[in-house]
């Protein structure tokens, strides 16, 4: 079960004067985007519902919202990322109701094995237990750390599967709340340090090494196929927050001194059998970081990231997962905060 409060979303719209609406929502909000359409339009204001998938803050459907005159985009799910956006958009984050600090209880004896100082993290879904969460393991003798990161994340402890820095704090060891492997592993790979991940929805908790060298492991196997290649195409993004241009041109340019061909290439929706009539060998996905490492299984070409290039080329010897970098965090960022973690961009 998620929340999301339908009577803030409609104060807030009205804050703005918006009389159409566009809700962009992920996979598993679709319902509560259609009740939310609902209750808007019971209330007064045309509400339309973006049918396209959504996997993140990183591509706000703000430019189809203007397109279809909507005065504002609802975008359920995520957290807000600094992007110019071309209307007024709400981030509704979806916060989960699993009882964290009664998974942390049950595992505590394995949460000691980190040390006494360590970091605490999450995704957004379980972000607004954080503090209680760390109370309560003040309260067990832990000194907690919760570190800011940078500005492509709205709270301090936040990961995304493409960006792990409010995790690079001083502690010993980091403890990640929440479901699911890619978050902590990245966790793992980005810290270097002892990870343990306690799902709140199962109780369980799972140390992220062995998970890690599991997913070396398996890039390493892509890397080897891409050994041989001569042409790649490097794929980027023209979602917004995907969009890393530079970092392609910086990928094209080591391909080619390194007697290699590349191609670049601009996609919305990267998929592999929009891909197959190339004459390609091998692919970089510089985009959203996990494409390549989800997807991999799809793609009958060998498929990296940035990062995975380098080690290939032997231009690095550790393995790291790649991250997209936000800008510093000012103070000053353009947006409003509403209630409930609600945030306006405006
Ligand atoms: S780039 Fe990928 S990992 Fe990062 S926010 Fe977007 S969908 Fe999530």
């Amino acid at each position: 079960m998620h929340e999301i409060p339908p009577g803030e979303i409609l104060k807030t719209l009205r804050e703005l004067n918006a009389e159409r609406v566009l809700i962009q929502t992920p996979e598993g909000l679709k319902r509560e985007a259609q009740s939310l359409a609902d209750f808007l339009e019971e209330n007064g204001i045309e509400a339309i519902v973006n049918g396209d998938i959504n996997y993140g803050a990183c591509d706000p459907a703000d430019r189809e919202a203007k397109l279809l005159g909507c005065d504002a985009l609802i975008h359920l799910g995520h957290s807000y990322m600094q992007l110019h956006l071309e209307v007024p958009t709400v981030f509704v984050p979806a916060f989960a109701e699993a009882n964290v600090v009664e998974a942390l209880r049950i595992n505590l004896e394995e949460i000691r094995k980190l040390g006494r100082r360590i970091a605490l993290v999450t995704t957004v879904q379980h972000i607004h237990q954080l503090e209680r969460a760390k109370s309560f393991l003040q309260e067990k003798g832990f000194t907690v750390l919760i570190g800011e990161g940078d500005g492509r994340i709205s709270f301090g402890g936040q990961v995304l599967g493409c960006n792990f820095t409010a995790a690079k704090v001083d502690a010993e060891g980091i403890l990640f709340i929440g479901a699911g492997y890619f978050h902590p592993i990245g966790v793992a790979l980005a810290t270097k340090k002892p990870t343990l991940a306690v799902n709140p929805y199962s109780g369980d908790a799972l140390w992220m090494d062995e998970e890690a060298e599991r997913l070396i492991r398996k890039r390493w196997a892509q890397i080897a196929k891409a050994m041989d290649a001569q042409k790649f195409g490097v794929v980027i993004s023209t979602k917004k927050g995907q969009l890393r241009l530079n970092e392609a041109r910086r990928i094209m340019k080591l391909l080619r001194d390194h007697g290699r061909e590349a191609t670049l290439i601009a996609m919305n929706y990267i998929n592999y059998p929009a891909l197959e009539g190339f004459d390609f060998d091998a692919y970089v996905v510089v985009a959203c970081p996990r494409v390549p490492i989800d997807d991999a299984e799809n793609w009958r070409k060998p498929v990296l990231t940035p990062p995975e290039v380098e080690l290939l080329l032997g231009l690095r010897e550790d393995y790291r997962l790649d991250e997209i970098f936000g800008m510093e965090k000012t103070g000053n960022e353009p947006l409003g905060v509403a209630l409930h973690g609600i945030r306006i961009h405006l």
